[in-house]
């Protein structure tokens, strides 16, 4: 039994080479991971040197799609495409093959469930990815809804600078709230909770089905 507070923060639509080694400069600082879920488009040679840093330090590369499309709209071999571009990417980048997934805009269906061989993931946010909601704001709304076993949804796409700046907020506060930040698998491996398939988590004690 372990009544210690976990969290995982992670980070969407990178890598890049701006933002995201912004993002590492702060996880660094604090000396805590985070699981980044990208974009098997945005890895070229840079970006992959960039994944290298972030597995260096404690980090995990887990997959968020090939073009960051709406894959309900997609047949099942348009979804296989599009995860398996991205898995061989960042496992030939990293040595190491994703095991979660972030669904682009979170818009899932069941031939997704069926087809991605991964465990869901999604997250509470900040609406992060909008440049009038200011760092401040983003720290109070991550803030207001972190709880034991969330996971924390944020994104590192190129001229964020905004949730860099919130993150040096947002870290330091759950630590004096006596948060332990862990990677999105070691959130699960910790808590002893074996991944189900159909569930978008958000919470690793999430129970509710999206289908059955
Ligand atoms: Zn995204």
């Amino acid at each position: 039994m372990n009544s210690e507070k976990i969290v995982a923060l992670t980070f969407d639509d990178g890598p890049n080479l701006t933002t995201t080694p912004e993002v590492l400069d702060i996880l660094e600082k604090y000396n805590i991971p985070a699981s980044f879920f990208v974009c098997g488009n945005n890895i070229d040679d840079g970006t992959a040197e960039v994944m290298r840093r972030a597995v260096s330090i404690g980090c995990e590369i887990q997959n968020h799609s090939r073009t960051h499309s709406d894959m309900t709209k997609m047949s099942a071999e348009e979804i296989a495409e599009e995860i398996n571009f991205t898995s061989d990417a960042v496992e030939k980048a990293v040595g190491k093959r994703p095991g979660f997934f972030r669904p682009p805009y979170i818009a899932v269906n069941e031939t997704m469930f069926d087809t991605v061989g991964m465990t869901f993931i999604q997250g509470v946010g900040a609406e992060d990815y909008i440049d009038e909601v200011s760092a401040e704001e983003r720290f109070r709304r991550i803030i207001a809804q972190t709880k034991d076993g969330i996971v924390i949804l944020l994104h590192d796409a190129e001229g964020n600078f905004r949730t860099v700046k919130a993150i040096d907020m947002i870290i330091p506060k759950l630590k004096e709230e006596g948060y332990r930040f862990v990677t999105i698998s070691g959130l699960f491996k910790e808590k002893n909770i074996v991944p189900v398939k159909g569930i978008l988590y958000t919470s690793v004690f999430q129970t509710e089905r999206y289908y059955h």
